[in-house]
């Protein structure tokens, strides 16, 4: 059964009463299948390997939810430490921007994770069931042994795949020790991660054996904001017009270079045309580019009829790198790297708190006045660590007790320790600062709080 011609105005996987077109696009060979093929299998080796990698004593990236502890690279980030995620979350989207209107639907045709899995999912397809045409003739049979059999053995490696990248995704959560602590253990004890890993497996299953292009032309809102983030300087795969109409056989007289073999259309994932121009579906997957560069390349004619180009350069006009939005979504890039690597460089792996003791401020004794106050120490490494606490910055006579042995704190522990700073009565008028400087063995770290010491008249 042919599909129906791809229109403008409507979508190919979706019929007119609005239930699902199947499609299965053509197999296609070429120099960018064959990158983003690297590509993506590089992006599924990190997606799958970053747990297992230890840095510091912590997966490379574990998102210690229950400990409220985020170990990202080395650092280690408490809840305190969060508002840095902002620069973090806020850079990836100007990134987004960034690359969106340099170069397009890169980021969904290279490395968007949906593209990366059905790219996989595909290959299982394939590998059971045989080419497009073969697979067709598989919807189109009755239910016999054969087809039970490559639909049952490619259903359950799909199963096999969505459960995989769904343990994967759960190890980011718990680490890979934890996920297998779980793995081992009855659901009974960790009933939470095992509906969550169930209903994710589900959703990818269903994704993989049903839904697929459908999530990047319904449901994904990065694909409806292309239109406002690109322009006409926008790399984009598109159809040289100019160069390939009007369309015909070889040796047609006054023909362009497009012999409406419709290749081009056959290996699209999405079922459009993209020699109608760009389309919100298009998801820079550069199938057609390899597909028609093979046509012409068998025609003896050059390459690059469908290409990467921009709007501008298929209209033969002049392209441009540098425009106004560029140099703008630089600016803001780089304003938002700088201020996250200042963020970064007042990450510490000590938290120190020095609070004032609830209740009267000062005591008066014995021509001595006295303060007492709370220091809080946080530690982020997970080995224990022996602080040295110092205060200074008082007038002559100051004594500081509570601290003076340091204190000892536990891997990822707190420790609180009371102060009492004490002042001979002659020394003091009003209030005066003094420092409380926390400081790591190595002598690396040293965090330092102000307070503020009362006596009479303050
Ligand atoms: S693959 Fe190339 S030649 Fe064939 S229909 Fe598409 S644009 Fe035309
Ligand atoms: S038009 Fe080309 S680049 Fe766009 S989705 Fe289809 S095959 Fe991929």
């Amino acid at each position: 059964m042919s599909l129906p011609a791809p229109t403008l105005d409507s979508v190919t996987t979706i019929n007119d009463d609005g239930s699902r077109r199947f499609i299965h696009p053509a197999d296609v060979r070429g120099r960018f299948t064959h990158w983003r093929a690297v590509v993506g299998l590089l992006i599924l080796a990190v997606y799958v390997g970053l747990p297992w990698i230890t840095i510091n004593g912590y997966p490379a990236v574990f998102l210690d939810l229950a400990h409220r502890q985020f170990h990202f690279i080395g650092l280690t980030f408490v809840t305190q430490d969060l508002w840095i995620a902002f620069f973090l979350i806020s850079g990836l989207g100007f990134s987004l921007f960034y690359l969106t209107a340099l170069l397009g639907r890169i980021w969904c045709g290279w490395a968007c994770p949906q593209t990366v899995y059905l790219d996989v999912i595909r290959r299982i397809e394939r590998w059971f069931e045989g080419d497009a045409h073969a697979r067709e003739r598989l919807d189109r049979m009755p239910w016999t042994g054969e087809k039970t059999l490559k639909r049952g053995g490619k259903n359950f490696v799909f199963f096999l795949f969505a459960a995989l990248l769904s343990h994967v995704f759960l190890s980011y959560y718990v680490s890979p020790a934890g996920l297998s602590r779980m793995m081992t253990g009855s659901p009974r004890e960790n009933w939470g991660s095992f509906v969550f890993v169930f209903l994710m497996t589900a959703a990818m299953y269903f994704n993989f054996v049903w839904f697929r292009e459908q999530f990047c032309i319904v449901l994904c809102p990065y694909g409806r904001l292309q239109s406002a983030l690109t322009d006409t300087n926008t790399l984009v795969i598109g159809y040289d017009t100019a160069r390939g109409e009007p369309r015909g056989k070889k040796g047609t007289a006054g023909a362009g270079d497009c012999v409406d073999c419709r290749r081009c259309v056959q290996v699209c994932p999405t079922g459009i045309d993209i020699r109608l121009g760009l389309q919100m579906e298009c998801i820079g997957c550069a199938a057609c580019v390899d597909a028609c560069d093979e046509v012409m390349t068998k025609l003896d004619r050059p390459r690059g009829l469908v290409r990467y180009d921009s709007l501008n350069g298929f209209a033969q006009k002049a392209k441009r790198i540098i425009r106004p939005r560029i140099i703008l979504y630089t600016a803001l890039l780089f304003l938002g790297a700088t201020a996250m690597l200042l963020a970064l460089s007042t990450l510490s792996p000590i938290t120190v708190s020095c609070t004032r003791v609830p209740g009267v401020p000062y005591v008066l004794d014995a021509g001595k006045v006295r303060n007492e106050f709370l220091i809080r120490i946080f530690n982020k490494r997970n080995q224990p660590q022996h602080f040295t606490v110092a205060v200074t910055g008082g007038p002559a006579g100051l004594m500081a007790t509570g601290t003076e042995a340091g204190v000892e704190v536990g891997p990822l522990g707190e420790q609180m320790r009371p102060i009492i700073v004490v002042v001979p009565r002659e020394q003091v008028q009003g209030s005066f600062p003094l420092e409380v400087k926390v400081t790591s063995p190595n002598g690396r770290d040293v965090i330092k709080k102000t307070v503020t010491f009362v006596g009479p008249g303050y």
